[in-house]
């Protein structure tokens, strides 16, 4: 392969999402990353070196990567049926299975399975079927949608908007009207002194009430989050927090949408989030693990309590009006029921309970001390480590010394895939499930690496 040439081609032609574009067209980072294999955790690049991807890629490829099983199904299903639409009732027998199978491992009170392709367009068909059902329930003013600070769930029009980062919105004209935001539930900063988890968490359920209120509940439709925060932090709920917050969500009549495009399939050790932490939601996101990224599937599992309004609307309003040319496409739906095959038959969820304390405590052990850490934490193979400049007053590093970014760029250097979230300065892992012990010590032995070389750098 022509390194040069693929690099130069790539700059000239390609726009890449969240990149800073004029870097990239001025090569400050040198050539482009051509990634060329991969095989369980690791990728390879155009020139030959090894990288553990302690992410799999976007969090997303759960059972690792270079699955022959998933790439035969693929192909066995473009020889038979590359495409059809599902419009107007036509299904493929691979759809009504994988519909049937994830209504069976979903959380209980599941109906019926709408297919996208990304988790931005799910979340967006998620907020029209909110709408819809409270259109066709004769409760027109019942839309908007709460959201939480830190919480990601894409980066389309409604989707970007409900994401609570403001670096998403800078210059984009989001958020849209109609999205109302709460407070993050991240403990570590935004408990008052003295403050117990459970407190903290009744403070939160306390504030989304007060806002239900002042918004005025016959406005409020739909609450989104992550059953674990995401790219907002990799945070676990506080104690008693989605006790207390379904609470208020019930009180209100507004529904839930538990956004488990990350969570979903495996990653807390539990077949999703909700499983959990006892999430009861009327909605759930999907998409990511659902195929393990290696075809684009995204779903939108639709509770029996808003399915049965549908149903009986459509006597009235008639065709449901809302659809992709793409939805339930037959190489995604395959990628899927192959990718969920492996999953069961190995155990992946529990795979991820199991080395995923061990991974934690590992991190614990290895940066437990360090002099610029301020928080370990994580739930299944979700972890993450954040840098303060003093952990005893909890005080942050200056942004512009980039703490986090240098981490993993250290680690890179030594081979190591981890990402500097975009919120503050925290590392996180999210290998994929069928990670060892062995690679977890690999993981945190590079990673201790990195976090010595900045804390020496820092002085
Ligand atoms: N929801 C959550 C929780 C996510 O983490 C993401 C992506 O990271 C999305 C939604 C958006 O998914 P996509 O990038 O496939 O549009």
């Amino acid at each position: 392969m022509d390194i040069k040439k693929i690099s130069e081609m790539d700059r000239k032609s390609v726009l890449h999402p969240f990149t800073q574009l004029h870097d990239h067209a001025a090569k400050k980072y040198g050539e482009v990353t051509i990634v060329d294999g991969a095989k369980g955790i690791r990728i390879r690049d155009a020139n030959g070196r090894e990288y553990i991807d302690a992410l799999a890629g976007l969090y997303c490829v759960n059972i690792g990567y270079g699955r022959t099983e998933v790439a035969e199904a693929i192909s066995r299903q473009a020889h038979k049926l590359a495409y059809y639409h599902t419009y107007a009732g036509h299904t493929t027998d691979e759809l009504a299975k994988l519909s049937d199978r994830l209504i069976k491992i979903a959380p209980s009170g599941m109906s019926k399975v709408f297919y996208g392709l990304s988790g931005s367009d799910a979340n967006e068909t998620q907020v029209k079927l909110v709408w819809y059902y409270n259109n066709l329930r004769g409760q027109p003013k019942k839309k908007k949608i709460v959201a939480r600070e830190r919480g990601y769930h894409g980066s389309t029009i409604v989707s970007g908007s409900m994401t609570g980062m403001s670096f998403y919105h800078d210059n984009m004209d989001l958020p849209v009207s109609g999205i109302l935001r709460t407070g993050a539930p991240t403990y570590y900063w935004g408990a008052h002194p003295g403050e117990t988890e459970l407190q903290f968490s009744e403070r939160r359920a306390k504030e989304l009430e007060e806002l239900i209120v002042r918004e005025g509940p016959e406005t409020v439709g739909a609450f989104i989050a992550e059953p674990v925060l995401g790219s907002g932090g990799l945070t676990p709920p506080p104690e008693g927090y989605w006790a207390a917050v379904q609470a208020v969500l019930r009180k209100y009549d507004v529904l839930l949408i538990a956004d488990e495009v990350v969570t979903g399939f495996g990653r807390t050790g539990e077949m999703f989030g909700s499983h959990k932490y006892n999430i009861n939601p009327d909605l759930i996101t999907v998409a990511k693990g659902l195929t393990s990224a290696y075809a684009p599937l995204s779903a939108c599992i639709v509770g029996q309590r808003v399915f049965e309004v549908l149903e009986a609307g459509a006597q009235k309003v008639g065709v449901f009006s809302h659809g992709y040319t793409y939805s339930g496409h037959p190489i995604g739906v395959a990628a899927a029921n192959a990718t969920l095959d492996i999953l069961e038959r190995e155990d992946l969820a529990g795979n991820a309970a199991r080395v995923g304390e061990y991974f934690q405590k590992r991190l614990f052990e290895a940066l437990g001390q360090s002099p610029i850490v301020g928080q370990i934490r994580g739930v299944g193979l979700m972890a993450a480590v954040e840098f303060v400049a003093d952990p005893e007053k909890k005080e942050r590093f200056d942004p512009s010394l980039k703490v986090a970014a240098r981490v993993s760029n250290a680690a890179r250097e030594r081979g190591l895939i981890a990402r500097a979230l975009p919120h503050g300065d925290i590392i996180g892992f999210t290998p994929p499930l069928t990670m060892t012990n062995a690679e977890a010590d690999e993981i945190v032995g590079i990673a201790r690496e990195a976090v010595s070389q900045i804390t020496k750098e820092l002085g």
